[in-house]
């Protein structure tokens, strides 16, 4: 199969930090990149050989983008299906439009996930406050509702937790689709990062097991401390996914874990993940490298870890004001922490802003140092 060499101009739709960190790989790689970053503030700019700082929907842009790059990718998954479809016309897009198209919408998702019968919470489909009342009948509470399309960390998300009025839900949701699933009581959250090349070779990491706090993404701890079963299973099941989307690139399937030890699909984001920025430095290959390989037609590197990890998010309510760095004196003091920061101007609110990853012989210790680095860092007494 015909691949694309070191030296090629790679497009990349969406330049946030997982474009930022797709370029660098790509640099490091002898690749150059050209960034389209849809008119959005793009942390990737800065580190990008070429950048169209245009909408989505600018012909120009679209023009100048296919007309340069050989090939493309995607770092973010909510760019009009319009947009991904003309790019796919003219060079190479990988993942597929209709691959990016299920995991960008919840409704799309959850029908795929069903009918390839791999296991996600119970869910119904609702586009009006009559549908919603039969929904919530349908679907034990407590239950979820979320919006379709455009969710991500929580956002759009409402618990439900019975006797609420449909139609005074439906009105304050304000959106004409969603899905009410199940809530789930899970014991724990993983996810597995799983990439795959044009020719078919597919192959999952370790599972990450993820914490939250106030819905994003807070620690991921690998490998995760579940049973070697739940593990391969989990492996299994993301490699599944891949291979029914028919996907080239590099994928992160979430999951809920029960009491029970069965797994359910919660989501797919068509991209490099939050969860998976541990293989920077605790893989043999991180996910935006086989970004780059698996876009370029190239085989999947080696997802070995190397050491385990705890990777700890660094969000703007970290620092001490929005243009104020935060005190990084006890992170570069320890030999075994990694930071990663995005070079985003002002701290505002929970806005992702860097992460780093605590290497160690075992997690319980990198997990003591990471929540030492990120008290301190919030202000609060740590245990
Ligand atoms: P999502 O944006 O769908 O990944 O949801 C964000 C977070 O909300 C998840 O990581 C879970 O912690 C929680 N959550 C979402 N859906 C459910 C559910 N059906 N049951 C329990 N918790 C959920």
């Amino acid at each position: 199969m015909h691949s694309i060499a070191p030296g090629s101009l790679l497009g990349i739709l969406g330049g946030g930090q997982l474009g930022r960190m797709f370029c660098i790989e790509a640099r490091r790689m002898g690749y150059r990149t050209l960034v389209w970053t849809g008119g959005l503030e793009a942390p990737a700019v800065v580190v990008a050989d070429e950048s169209i700082e245009e909408p989505f929907d600018s012909s120009s842009a679209l023009e100048a983008f296919v007309s340069k790059a050989v090939v493309a990718t995607v770092e973010f998954e909510n760019i009009p299906r319009e947009t991904l479809e003309a790019v796919a016309a003219r060079i190479p897009l990988h993942p597929s439009p209709n691959a990016v198209a299920i995991c960008q919408h919840r409704e799309r998702e959850k029908a795929f996930l069903k009918s390839r019968g791999i296991p996600c919470a119970p869910f119904a489909v609702v586009a009006s406050a009559a549908e919603l009342e039969v929904a919530m009948e349908a679907i034990d509470v407590p239950a979820v509702l979320k919006t379709a399309a455009f969710g991500y960390d929580g956002k759009g998300q409402l618990k439900l937790t019975g006797g609420e009025d449909p139609v005074e839900v439906w009105r304050e949701f304000a959106t004409d689709r969603a899905v009410l699933e199940a809530f789930i009581p899970f014991e724990l959250e993983l996810s597995v990062m799983v990439a795959r090349s044009a020719n078919g070779s597919v192959l999952a990491y370790d599972p990450a097991e993820n914490r939250h706090r106030h819905h994003i993404l807070d620690v991921s701890i690998v490998p995760a401390r579940v049973p070697l079963s739940v593990a391969e299973e989990a492996k299994r099941i993301a490699c599944r996914v891949a291979e029914e989307l028919d996907y080239q690139g590099i994928m992160g399937v979430e999951f809920f874990l029960l009491a029970d030890g069965s797994l359910l699909v919660n989501e797919m984001a068509p991209r490099p993940h939050n969860s998976g920025h541990h293989t920077l430095d605790a893989c043999a290959t991180s996910q935006f490298e086989q970004q780059v390989r698996a876009t370029c037609g190239l085989p999947p590197g080696s997802a070995r870890l190397l050491s385990p990890v705890v990777m700890l998010n660094l969000l703007g309510d970290m620092w001490p004001s929005e243009e104020t760095q935060p005190d990084w004196s006890d992170l570069f003091a320890d030999g075994a922490a990694l930071l990663h920061l995005y070079g985003k101007a002002r701290a505002v609110g929970r806005r992702k802003m860097g992460h780093a990853n605590f290497l160690a012989a075992d997690v319980e210790n990198a997990l003591v140092r990471a929540e030492k680095i990120k008290a301190d860092l919030l202000g609060v007494s740590h245990p």
